[in-house]
C-alpha cells in the first residue's frame, strides 16, 4: 500500500488570504526560514483566523489549497475511498485496457470477526495462507486473455484483494473530511492505513490548517 505526493498547491497563507480578500486585505508570513513558504510561520492574527474559520464551516477558503497523491491499495480500499466525492476528483487505471501481471494484497495476519459487527474486526489475529487462492485466479484470468477473452471481462475472475491504483486530487478541506472520517478506528483498518499516509503528508504542507481541520 503506497500513498505518494505527486504535487501540491497553496499554503496555510493561501488560506487566510483567500479570507482576508472579503475586506480586500492580504497577509504576508511572520517568518519565512530558508526551507521556504510550507514550513513557514504565520503571524498570530492569521493562525486565529484558521482556527475560526475551520471552527464556523467557513469551508471555501480552504478549497484555494490542493494536493494530488498517487496511490496503491487493494481494490476494497478503492471501493471505499472513492465514495468521498465532493471537492476530489479520481482517475483509475482500467483493467479493460490494461491486462498486465495482477498483484494482491495478501496480509500475512487475519484479525478475527468482532462480537460487535459494527466494529470491523477485533484485535485478535491468525495466520492464513490465501497464495493458492490468489494463484488460482492469476492462472484463470491470464487462460481466459490466451483464450482471447477480453479484458473487460476476464477481469471479472479476480477478487477484491487485487491492487489497483489512481490519481486523487482535491481541495484541502476534502482531504480533511477525508481523514476525520477514516483515520477513525471504525474505519477499515486497510483504509487507515492510506488515510492516516495523507494524513502525514497534508500535515507538512499546511500545518496551520490541517491542524484546525482535523477532529483530533
Ligand atoms: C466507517 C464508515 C462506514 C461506512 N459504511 C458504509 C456502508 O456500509 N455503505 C455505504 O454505502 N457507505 C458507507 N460509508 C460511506 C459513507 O456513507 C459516505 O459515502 C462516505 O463516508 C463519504 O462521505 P463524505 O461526507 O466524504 O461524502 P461526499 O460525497 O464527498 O460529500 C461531502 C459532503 O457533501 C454533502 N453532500 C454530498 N452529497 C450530498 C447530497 N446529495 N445532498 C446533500 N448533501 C450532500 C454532505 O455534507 C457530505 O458530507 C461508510 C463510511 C465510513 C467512514
Amino acid at each position: 500500500m503506497e500513498v505518494r505526493l505527486v504535487d501540491h498547491m497553496g499554503s496555510d497563507l493561501s488560506v487566510v488570504n483567500a479570507a482576508r480578500v472579503s475586506f480586500a486585505k492580504e497577509s504576508e508570513w511572520d517568518i519565512i526560514p530558508e526551507a521556504g513558504p510550507v514550513k513557514s510561520l504565520l503571524q498570530e492574527r492569521d493562525e486565529k483566523l484558521i482556527k475560526y474559520l475551520a471552527k464556523h464551516n467557513h469551508w471555501s477558503p480552504f478549497g484555494h489549497a490542493s494536493m494530488q497523491f498517487h496511490i496503491k491499495a487493494p481494490v476494497f480500499v478503492a471501493r471505499q475511498l472513492v465514495k468521498h466525492q465532493v471537492g476530489l476528483v479520481w482517475n483509475e487505471v482500467s483493467r479493460r485496457y490494461v491486462d498486465d501481471e495482477v498483484e494482491f494484497y495478501e496480509p500475512e495476519e487475519w484479525r478475527l470477526a468482532a462480537e460487535n459487527k459494527k466494529q470491523g474486526s477485533s484485535d485478535e489475529t491468525t495466520p492464513y495462507d490465501v497464495s493458492a487462492t490468489h494463484m488460482h485466479a492469476k492462472s484463470t484470468y491470464t487462460a481466459m486473455l490466451k483464450a482471447g477473452i477480453a479484458p473487460e471481462m476476464a477481469r471479472m475472475v479476480l477478487p477484491q484483494s487485487m491492487m489497483t491504483e489512481w490519481y486523487w486530487s482535491g481541495t484541502l478541506y476534502a482531504f480533511a473530511r477525508v481523514c476525520n472520517l477514516r483515520c477513525k478506528p471504525d474505519a477499515q483498518v486497510e483504509t487507515q492505513m492510506v488515510a492516516d499516509q495523507i494524513d502525514k503528508l497534508a500535515v507538512d504542507l499546511f500545518p496551520y490548517s490541517w491542524e484546525a481541520l482535523r477532529d483530533v
